[in-house]
């Protein structure tokens, strides 16, 4: 996650084409060039070389520098052109070559970049904290927002104006010298304390490892023992069999480990990270985190740090999260209680002297409930799942959903595995390029995502077209035979696709306003995930590879029943993390507490979590809230699945999936408008109605599917407003986190389904 929050940092900075006066001393670097003439605009990759990238972020450093100076210097009254546009328009050239190096960085890196990296990263920091703490700055867009009623400013210029003045307000502009200087220190405690908790969870993961013998490895199928081998072999330890706490070890032993203290010691251990009483402990550090963001939190004004964060979110008040996470913590709970009740029908039959089942019995004996039960075999499916089907059938949808084309395009690439399309809207128009990039190579990141090598915008009132990128690491093709996707990737090649989409639609007028509410962003992502494996959909597009027949009925029956399995723990341990997040971060005290005794008062005392369950993440080694982007924002993910089950039930509620006027107004309500108005207010344009979280809970499994009585989600009282870089970096870091943790919990997954197929 560290990486990928360095990494990311910049990843949105919009790039458009360059307003800014054309330099004296042109050279033939291309970021120094106005335009790029090239198809769509792309980034003329076959001209760009490393040398390029220090000239260009020095230039573009300078001139934003230069931009600003002219805006803070000006004589002039402060107005929306002079001043909040004026900075809007800011820093294009920094912007457009931070893009491309940036996304490069992750899909086609080297060590001369990566070294490159570590220098600029920090300063392009640096430079963007300098400009968000600038005073003169400040004042004058203070000075538009209170005058914006007299100014008569509506529509998107007062929102733009409200959403830069609200992110100056959050980063501390109001406050007197002094506690503007208390400020400060606190973020730099904050974030050296954020830094260290990472540091000890690392050294804490690699700190342990399982060496065991080949007879006590009894279970396990042959990709686990290989892996531990080659583990093992790596540690100079070629004839044991060695396991570690990353989840694609730990996990398979779990799964299939016949001998049982085998799973406790590992679990065990995975659990105790961070709170084994060393120089590596981070219970000082949780309480220490707790305490300087309560008081943050309260020198801007908030109760606490949960209200800090959330007031800035679709759920707008940590009540509305607790709404949600408490109404699925029950039935969740209810749901895991059946999955014991069923393993320990399987249970007893091994251990029939009263023992308890414990929490590292869990994998295993839900494995063998799913093989009792099911018998879904991932090597039969994913025959029908060729890249081409899977890319073929998306097209489909698309085309089917928007009335939109994709055509090959011959633009420069910068690997030879990229593909490129144009996009052609449905009245004939460009609406965008999109490139797509498969497979691992050394040189690219792990993990999935989507970025936008030219962010639409405007200029001159012309729409500029954006480019938009999927970078995957899919299966290879292997032989003669073209690559077949696993379930998992089936439903990221479809995932990522609705991140280009909601770039591709965007018709957005300022760049302030193209970022959307955290918890509001994986919206256009996961609803087309419902596509996916729609019986609708699968008979378009799951087609045998070799046979050339469509996938048979029973199959896909099948796949839709595996859909629930084991959905009571997977969603209690979840909830149970995300319900941790939002009790420590709701603090009205900056009283010391214990994380241990916190959490089990809160999960086990208080809401009844039973021991067989443990949170997905203990706070001793939660990074997502400790040295993530996610503090107080792990129920994004929950959250997110509310809004993309529920808007998914207007195109079921249509008749039909791919009803053509649903998606319009998806499209023209949610998808194009960038974050032009708040994600409450574009949900229920498209729905008209709040959210409803029963179709999430059907989902899952955890309600019978019918009418029930639902509390909506509470209707935001005020309007939030958020800021430039920040609202747009906040949002993308956690966007390229969640698809980080999305493909590290994948790649857990892919372990076990190998290891299944065998
Ligand atoms: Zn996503």
């Amino acid at each position: 996650m560290k990486r990928f929050f360095v990494l990311f940092a910049f990843a949105t900075l919009i790039m458009s084409i360059s307003s800014c006066k054309k330099q004296a001393d042109v050279t033939d670097n291309p970021f120094f060039e106005q335009e790029w003439a090239t198809p769509y605009g792309v980034p003329p990759f076959d001209r760009i070389r490393m040398e390029h990238y220090a000239p260009a972020f020095e230039r573009g450093m300078s001139l934003h520098n230069e931009q600003i100076e002219a805006i803070v210097s000006s004589n002039e009254e402060p107005t929306f052109e002079n001043t909040v546009l004026a900075y809007d328009n800011s820093g294009e050239m920094l912007s457009r070559v931070a893009t491309v190096f940036e996304l490069l960085a992750s899909a086609e890196t080297n060590d001369q970049m990566q070294a490159y990296a570590s220098e600029i990263f920090p300063r392009l920091a640096a430079h963007y904290d300098a400009i968000a703490m600038n005073d003169a700055l400040f004042e004058r867009v203070k000075q538009v927002y209170e005058s914006r009623v007299a100014q008569s400013l509506t529509g998107d210029e007062l929102r733009l104006t409200e959403k830069m003045y609200e992110e100056f307000v959050r980063s501390g502009a109001l406050l007197s010298e002094e506690d503007k200087a208390k400020l400060s220190q606190i973020n730099e405690q904050l974030s050296a304390l954020s830094v260290k908790f990472g540091q000890n969870v690392l050294a804490e993961t690699n700190a342990f490892t399982l060496e065991a013998e080949l007879d006590e490895l009894d279970g396990l199928p042959t990709s686990a023992r290989d892996a531990a081998r080659e583990q093992a072999k790596s540690m100079g330890k070629g004839d044991k069999f060695v396991f570690t706490l990353q989840k694609p070890s730990m996990l398979p032993l779990l799964t299939y480990a016949q001998d049982r203290s085998m799973r406790e010691k590992i679990y065990k251990a995975y659990l105790a990270r961070g709170n084994n009483g060393n120089e590596y402990d981070n219970n000082q550090i949780v309480a220490d985190m707790a305490r300087l963001r309560y008081e943050k939190a309260r020198l801007l004004g908030y109760d606490s740090y949960a209200h800090y964060v959330t007031s800035n979110e679709m759920a707008s008040s940590p009540e509305a999260v607790y709404e949600l996470l408490e109404g699925v913590w029950t039935p969740a709970l209810e749901r895991s209680k059946q999955e014991l009740e069923r393993m320990m029908t399987i249970f007893r039959r091994d251990y029939n002297n009263g023992e308890p089942f414990e929490s590292w019995d869990w994998w295993y004996y839900a494995e063998k409930v799913r093989q009792a039960d099911y018998n879904l075999k991932e090597e039969e499916i994913r025959d029908y799942f060729s890249i081409d089907n899977v890319k073929g059938g998306i097209f489909f949808l698309c085309n089917r959903l928007y009335g939109i084309t994709f055509r090959p395009l011959k633009a420069p690439v910068y690997h030879s595995e990229c593909e490129v399309y144009e996009v052609i809207d449905n009245n004939d128009q460009p609406l965008g390029a999109l490139y797509m990039d498969f497979y691992p190579r050394p040189g690219k990141s792990g993990g999935a995502w989507c970025g936008s090598y030219v962010e639409q915008s405007y200029k001159d009132g012309k729409r500029v077209l954006p480019v938009s990128t999927i970078v995957c690491n899919f299966t290879r093709p292997v032989g003669s035979s073209p690559a077949l996707l696993t379930i998992d990737e089936v439903e990221t090649f479809f995932h990522e696709f609705g991140h280009a989409l909601h770039n591709l639609f965007a018709e957005v007028k300022y760049r302030g306003l193209a970022g959307v509410e955290g918890d509001f962003v994986e919206l256009p992502s996961q609803i087309m995930e419902n596509w996916a494996l729609s019986p609708e959909m699968l008979r378009q597009y799951a087609v045998h590879y070799r046979r050339e027949e469509v996938m048979p009925d029973e199959l896909i029956k099948k796949i839709q029943r595996t859909k629930t399995f084991n959905e009571g723990f997977n969603t209690t341990e979840l909830v149970a993390a995300a319900l941790s997040d939002m009790d420590i971060h709701s603090l009205q005290s900056a009283e010391p507490i214990s994380a241990s005794e916190f959490e089990r008062e809160a999960l086990t005392d208080r809401r009844g979590l039973i021991s067989q369950i443990e949170p997905r993440y203990k706070y001793t080694y939660f990074s997502h809230i400790f040295d993530g982007g996610y503090s107080a924002g792990y129920y994004f993910y929950i959250w997110a699945e509310v809004l993309d089950k529920d808007a998914f039930q207007a195109f079921v509620e249509s008749g039909d999936l791919f009803d053509r006027a649903t998606a319009e107004r998806f499209r023209r309500e949610v998808l194009a408008r960038g974050g032009s108005r708040d994600g409450m207010d574009m949900y229920r344009a498209f729905r008209g109605a709040d959210p409803d979280k029963q179709a999430m809970l059907v989902a899952r499994g955890l309600v019978e599917e019918q009418v029930a009585e639902v509390e909506p989600l509470p209707i935001k009282e005020l309007t939030r407003v958020d800021t430039r870089e920040q609202a747009r970096q906040r949002a993308e870091r956690s966007r390229q986190e969640r698809e980080a943790a999305r493909q590290a919990e994948a790649d857990s997954l892919a372990a076990i389904e190998r290891a299944q197929a065998e």
